[in-house]
């Protein structure tokens, strides 16, 4: 029998049952989580189930690339441990995707291969020292030469550092004249041949994701011609489809990781007592959990929406909406859902063997990583705008009533979103739009899953929650603020000249 042979739930179950084997039976994750690395033999044993099969196309041996799969694969290794499942992510999203799509069919198979057979990792780099968020003027270059392409360059915070086979690594092109193009190219390398060697110049101290190694990377590569990747039409656009597919992918990592902060908050509280009762009985605590149960409901609705639109046959270079929505709010809501079981903990939440303090330090670069959430929110708010001047709408509530992903939503919020916006907003007042949009679209997804039979009572909670959220951030939005930096704060600024 091959992996293709087994139903997905028989499959997920076993992968299931095999983590909590591993994790709490032949080691502690609680422990192993922090040190640096996970031992290779605890790698090899969840590799040996073949996790990464979800994200192969069938006519290559795997399980056939569907999101469904993909996501279910995500949740289950993030409700045991977060960084694994930002491992599987990595590999299924930057790597194994984009090879799917956009490799040269005479290299697909034999990639395919050393994952399925050779348990091989693979990752992306975008990200120069000099050029994160502002990634399209990046540095690294290619040029061609005899029989492929030349790289050079520094590239830094790769997931994988120094434990990937492959790489898929961003280039733009050296003209003759020394002038770098202002589109993106893409290639793959492989570690194991020399001259497509990354050197690691340092390995960084990252704040949590401890099984996961980031570092510098110096890059002076040859790699062969049929090693570029190939877009359908630019590079930038191919580098959006990638990038705004991962996005609607960290769902399934918020799934699995939300579910436990949920579970982690409600055993704790059940069990915990003090005064005469437990701290279930407590308003606040009530407020709280049900805080979680509504990123739970949200992200469960993102995970049906994203199975549905984000698969390899969809080109997403467009859907930066719901892309950056899907990715800002749920990194969001896992920040959220961890800071709360921590406080909910009360000092045990302090100790690091604890699940919700690491939960806080690991969720926390996903509101930075592939586009930090502010640039996406702005980003969200901006197309908004642009689409509403485009139908020559002013009025917020009326265009959004329209716009189908908006438009059954956006009846819950009539009140909040009837203004009308004209002249330009400053960076701020985007970014508090943006949110409020985000939370929008997301309360679209939810009446979406409701329609479908999802449980009505944590729909109808997980509504009254976004609405009051959405009251608080549109009371920021309509607060006049343009405060500045005061530089130079120090100056008659000392309270003890005071007293
Ligand atoms: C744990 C982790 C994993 C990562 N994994 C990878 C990986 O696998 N591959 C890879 O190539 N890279 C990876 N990165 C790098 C990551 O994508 C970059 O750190 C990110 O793009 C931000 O770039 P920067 O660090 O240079 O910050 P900067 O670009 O200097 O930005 C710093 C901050 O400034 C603000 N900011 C910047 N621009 C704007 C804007 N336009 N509007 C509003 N605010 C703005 C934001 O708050 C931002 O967080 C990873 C980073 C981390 C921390």
């Amino acid at each position: 029998m091959t992996i293709t042979d087994i139903s997905f739930s028989e499959f997920i179950k076993d992968f299931e049952q095999t983590l909590k084997h591993l994790f709490h039976e032949k080691e502690d994750i609680n422990q192993l989580s922090l040190e640096r690395g996970l031992p290779p033999s605890m790698m090899k044993d969840i590799l040996s189930m073949k996790p990464l099969s979800v994200a192969i196309p069938e006519q290559y041996g795997g399980r056939g690339s569907k999101v469904k799969e993909c996501l279910g694969l995500l949740a289950a290794a993030s409700y045991e441990s977060l960084p694994l499942s930002l491992t599987f992510g990595i590999n299924i999203a930057l790597f194994l995707e984009p090879v799917s799509k956009y490799a040269n069919e005479g290299v697909r198979q034999g990639i395919f291969t050393r994952f399925l057979e050779n348990q091989n990792m693979g990752g992306l780099m975008i990200t120069e020292p000099d050029y994160g968020s502002d990634a399209l003027n990046m540095k690294t270059f290619n040029t061609e030469v005899e029989n492929g392409y030349q790289i050079k360059g520094t590239k830094h915070w790769q997931g994988l550092t120094g434990l990937a086979d492959y790489w898929i690594i961003a280039s733009r092109q050296k003209s003759s004249n020394g002038e770098l193009g202002r589109d993106i190219d893409f290639f793959l390398a492989d570690n194991t041949i020399k001259q497509q060697q990354v050197v690691v110049e340092e390995l960084y101290d990252n704040l949590g994701l401890y099984m996961i190694p980031y570092g510098l990377n110096k890059l002076d590569l040859e790699v062969p011609a049929n090693f570029k990747l190939q877009p359908e039409t630019t590079g930038i656009k191919m580098m959006l489809d990638i990038l705004h597919r991962s996005r609607m992918q960290f769902p399934g990592m918020g799934m699995g990781f939300i579910k436990r902060m949920l579970d982690e908050a409600m055993i704790h509280c059940k069990s915990r007592i003090v005064g005469t009762g437990n701290l279930l009985e407590l308003d606040q605590v009530q407020f709280q959990i049900s805080r979680i149960q509504a990123a739970y409901t949200i992200c469960s609705a993102m995970c049906a929406r994203s199975s549905r639109i984000s698969g390899i046959e969809f080109n997403l270079a467009m859907e930066g909406l719901e892309a950056n929505a899907m990715k800002a709010v749920v990194t969001d809501l896992m920040q959220e859902s961890a800071q709360i079981l921590v406080q909910l903990s009360g000092a045990k939440g302090y100790r690091i063997s604890n699940i919700g303090g690491r939960g806080i330090v690991d969720s926390r670069p996903f509101q930075i990583f592939e586009g930090s959430n502010e640039m996406l929110y702005a980003q969200i708010a901006d197309m908004v705008i642009r689409a509403m001047k485009k139908r020559k709408e002013v009025h917020l509530f009326n265009y959004l009533k329209q716009l189908p992903l908006t438009a059954g939503a956006c009846l819950h919020f009539q009140k909040e979103l009837s203004f009308s916006i004209d002249g330009n907003l400053s960076q701020r007042k985007l970014i508090d739009l943006g949110r409020v949009l985000g939370r929008i679209i997301s309360i679209g997804y939810v009446l979406d899953l409701e329609d479908k039979g999802f449980r009505k009572d944590l729909v109808d909670n997980c509504v009254t929650l976004v609405k009051q959220e959405v009251l608080s951030l549109m009371a920021a939005f309509n607060s006049d603020n343009i405060v500045k930096v005061v530089d130079g704060y120090t100056e008659n600024s000392s309270w003890m000249a005071f007293v």
